[in-house]
């Protein structure tokens, strides 16, 4: 039995920092690696902003795959598919399907952790002082026929059963709780527990709380090659400099255990371990609007929204900026982006915020690092040492703070035994 885990975690997203942090705080000796110069520059870096256990529905239901085939003929879409032959993609698509007799039971299991992630992230901001422009005024999600609405009272009714509370509102009420909002509107439902705040704002500074607790952060340094050895796990990593050209020499370090928390890249890290992860990267864009005078301020929104028919979400970020954010594309590791996806958003805003100026925003796009089942992997791999922390999808920001909390009990339960 040993008293400190030598722990290496990949990936200083938010799933990874989380990770570095709960390990921390139970006593492990723990390294991150991360390719980038700073945390949280991937897909941790301008998301939807939303800590929604409101939306923790998988997707994974024939009504999506009708809708989701309709959507493929539409370009302005908020789902598109590059119909070229790509093993991964297909074999990801039919593990979706074979997914969806699981439809309860994985919505059930989604929603408790989001409950539970929620008391464990608002501890760590108040235990390390963190500022992220949180704000928990709750979440409202919309719709604009009554048939849309009846679809979405299915959904409330199975929250319910795993503790969320996300009560029917109508357009009167609506009015009250973001009146800034305008279009045809038949009604919704509001979740006052849930909240929003900027990711990579709280990954960052949660990255310099690990430090102060002895984390050691080895930034720019890519993981070329992870490999279990004699039941202890090397991790083959090199530096790049600033202006991304690496160094000569790969470096070598061994320790006890290692988390996965590598986003997209987590499928090719499982395989050199002997594990399947079937990760595919969904594309999704955002854009930040500067509101940055005192009408601009006052005509965005400061609800969190989900319209739930263009699949779009929306986060106020301290005073001055309001995100929109959306879009599912199967098409790839690319993170182009595309003035087809960008303009629907600003279109969505000028419909439903005709007094807000778009005239300064911020595009960026990330890739959802998502399992067909739309579960994250927490947990074991098939050899000793080796954990996932990883493929959370749509629901990362909302996840992390639960399942950061069950794989860093399982690494030092091991290093225990
Ligand atoms: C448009 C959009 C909107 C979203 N909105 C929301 C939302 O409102 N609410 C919500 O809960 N979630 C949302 N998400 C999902 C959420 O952002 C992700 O689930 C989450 O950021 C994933 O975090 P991660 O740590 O798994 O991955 P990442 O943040 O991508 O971190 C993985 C890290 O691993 C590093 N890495 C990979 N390979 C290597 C290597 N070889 N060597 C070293 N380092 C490596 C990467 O550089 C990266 O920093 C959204 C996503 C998108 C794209």
């Amino acid at each position: 039995m040993k008293d400190h885990a030598k722990v290496a975690v990949i990936g200083a997203g938010i799933t990874g920092i989380t990770t570095a942090y709960q390990l921390a705080l139970k006593g492990a000796d723990v390294t991150v690696f991360e390719a980038n110069p700073y945390p949280a520059m991937e897909t941790s870096y301008a998301n939807g902003g939303q800590l929604s256990a409101s939306n923790a529905e998988v997707w994974n239901s024939v009504q999506t795959m009708v809708k989701g085939v309709s959507w493929m003929f539409s370009s302005g879409a908020p789902l598109l598919m590059n119909p070229k032959p790509s093993w991964h993609k297909y074999s990801w698509l039919a593990e979706f399907v074979r997914a969806i007799p699981h439809y309860e039971a994985n919505t059930l299991q989604t929603v408790k952790w989001a409950i539970d992630a929620r008391n464990q992230l608002l501890a760590m901001a108040k235990a390390e002082n963190i500022d992220f422009d949180h704000r928990e005024t709750g979440i409202l999600h919309f719709y604009e026929t009554k048939k849309q609405f009846d679809v979405a009272a299915n959904v409330s009714t199975l929250l319910k059963k795993g503790g969320l509370e996300r009560r029917p509102v109508t357009v009167q009420e609506i009015g009250g709780i973001e009146p800034t909002l305008e279009g045809d509107i038949y009604g919704g439902f509001y979740t006052e527990s849930d909240f929003t705040g900027d990711i990579h704002k709280f990954t960052s500074a949660l990255a310099t709380a690990c430090t102060r607790r002895n984390v050691v952060m080895r930034l720019s340094t890519v993981v070329e090659k992870l490999r279990s050895h004699q039941g202890q796990i090397e991790v083959f990593s090199r530096v790049e400099d600033e202006r991304g050209s690496s160094s000569p020499g790969q470096h070598k370090e061994v320790f006890d255990q290692v988390v996965i928390c590598a986003g997209v890249h987590s499928r090719k890290f499982a395989a050199m371990l002997g594990d399947r992860l079937n990760v595919y990267p969904v594309k999704g864009y955002s854009i930040t609007i500067n509101l940055e005078d005192a009408a601009n301020q006052a005509a965005a929104p400061s609800t969190s929204l989900l319209d739930d028919n263009a699949k779009l979400v929306t986060s106020r970020l301290g005073k001055g900026r309001f995100r929109v954010a959306g879009t599912a594309e199967f098409n790839g590791y690319s993170k182009d982006i595309v003035w087809k996806r960008i303009n629907p958003m600003l279109k969505w805003c000028h419909r439903h915020f005709p007094n807000m100026s778009t005239e300064s925003f911020v595009s960026w796009a990330g890739l959802r690092p998502m399992m067909p089942n739309m579960l994250p992997r927490v947990g074991k791999g098939s050899r000793p040492g080796v954990f996932y922390n990883t493929g959370h999808g749509h629901l990362g920001w909302t996840l992390s703070g639960a399942t950061s909390d069950i794989v860093s009990e399982l690494v030092i339960s091991e290093t225990a035994a």
